[in-house]
């Protein structure tokens, strides 16, 4: 253990409010730390349960002294925390993962140059700072998908282009910012990886997931992913690879495609993932549990899983019948009725839909019989 290890009952900073913070929160918590969250939104998830919320702008230094006086070191749930924020309090206290790896993950155009300069998996890829840039993209790019570089997610700032012409349109949309074109891949499945690095280098992997998607949104999440374990090996090395060369310290997640049978690495997170939510109810240590450790020089923990697991999202659509403009609330009795469930509700007070509002997780000996609990479920849920 590194010898300034902080230890409870410090207080802890977090960046962000939302449920990756609270699960932080909860973590911190059990683990006898305090938290202080900054976060604008006055009815922020992760703010509801934190000795402190700071209702503040990310970028209010008054703020931030603040924190920086109180906090033994702050770390961060969201990877589009400015640049200039992780600065100024790495001036003061530790700030983990620092600027530069997230800094990296936030912008696409840097996070596709970083895996090509470390000939790390990718894509086909093209740039888009000006307009130029789309004039010879090579027609084997298309079908392409152009994103938007920064503040993109769940699918969002996202558009499919079939041609030049087409992309020139779509990036005229999205007011001519910085984007990336990618091809768009055959995809035979999505896997992830979270992974926890200690500042001495130490890594400790969590077990490869298997992603479904709706609508570009994460929907179902199955672990171990049922995929082949020579691929499951090298998404992991890949995906310690990654938090190496970003001389990473936290938790970290890198999203993979598998095309006609190849690892593509899709994207990084700097924070624990969707993904991983199902390391709380099924592993030894959990994703924020790392992080914690990680931010406070603890060495990591055993991050094996003691049963398979399927993670569902619930998102505000949950919340809504066809014909009926109002919000009803779900009857989570039909989820309590599964014995081997865990629902986690994040507290959030308006449904929209495509909103995060919860998950539940479906824990048994057995992935496919975890599966078709966790199906009939969310059927019997709506
Ligand atoms: P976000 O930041 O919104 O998660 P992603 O880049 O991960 O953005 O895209 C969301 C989803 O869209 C992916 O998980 C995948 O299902 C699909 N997608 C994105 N890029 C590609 C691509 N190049 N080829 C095929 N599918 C893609
Ligand atoms: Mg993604």
């Amino acid at each position: 253990m590194s010898t300034d290890a902080i230890l409870p009952p410090a207080t802890l900073g977090m960046l962000g409010g939302g449920q990756l913070g609270r699960f932080f929160v909860h973590a911190a918590h059990e683990m006898g730390y305090q938290v202080w969250v900054l976060d604008p939104d006055p009815n922020s998830p992760a703010g509801q349960v934190a000795e402190r919320h700071l209702r503040a702008d990310y970028e209010d230094f008054a703020v931030l002294d603040r924190m920086a006086a109180e906090c033994a070191a702050v770390t961060t749930e969201f990877e589009n925390v400015p640049a200039a924020t992780l600065d100024y309090l790495a001036k003061f206290i530790p700030v983990r993962p620092g600027a530069a790896a997230v800094a990296v993950c936030q912008n696409r155009i840097a996070e596709k140059t970083f895996l090509a300069d470390n000939a790390l998996p990718h894509g086909p890829f093209v740039a888009v700072r000006e307009a130029g840039d789309l004039a010879d993209v090579p027609a084997t790019m298309f079908p392409a998908i152009l994103k938007v570089a920064r503040f993109g997610y769940d699918g969002k700032g996202q558009a499919t282009v079939h041609d030049a012409s087409e992309a020139m349109q779509a990036w005229q949309g999205f007011g001519a910012e910085a984007c990336v074109l990618e091809k768009r891949l055959r995809l035979d499945c999505e896997v992830s990886v979270v992974l926890a690095r200690e500042a001495s280098g130490e890594i400790k992997v969590f077990p490869v997931a298997e992603n479904r998607h709706r609508n570009g949104i994460l929907d179902v999440s199955i672990t171990p992913a049922r995929v082949d374990e020579a691929l499951a090996e090298q998404a992991r090395q890949v995906a310690a690879h990654v938090a190496t060369r970003l001389e990473y310290v936290g938790t970290l997640a890198v999203e993979f495609f598998v095309s006609d049978g190849a690892l593509v690495v899709n994207e990084m997170a700097p924070r624990p993932h969707n993904s991983g939510h199902a390391t709380i109810d099924a592993s030894i240590a959990d994703q924020y549990m790392q992080q914690v450790r990680a931010l406070c020089g603890l060495p990591l923990a055993d991050p094996r899983p003691h049963s398979a697991a399927v993670m569902v999202n619930l998102l505000g659509d949950l919340w809504y019948r066809a014909g009926d403009e109002r919000a009803h609330e779900p009857d989570w009795s039909v989820l309590y009725a599964v014995p081997n469930l865990r629902l986690h509700l994040y507290g959030k007070h308006h449904a929209r839909p495509g909103r995060k509002m919860g998950h539940f997780t479906v824990i048994d000996a057995d992935v496919e019989r975890a599966f078709a609990v966790a199906m009939a479920a969310r059927r019997a849920i709506g």
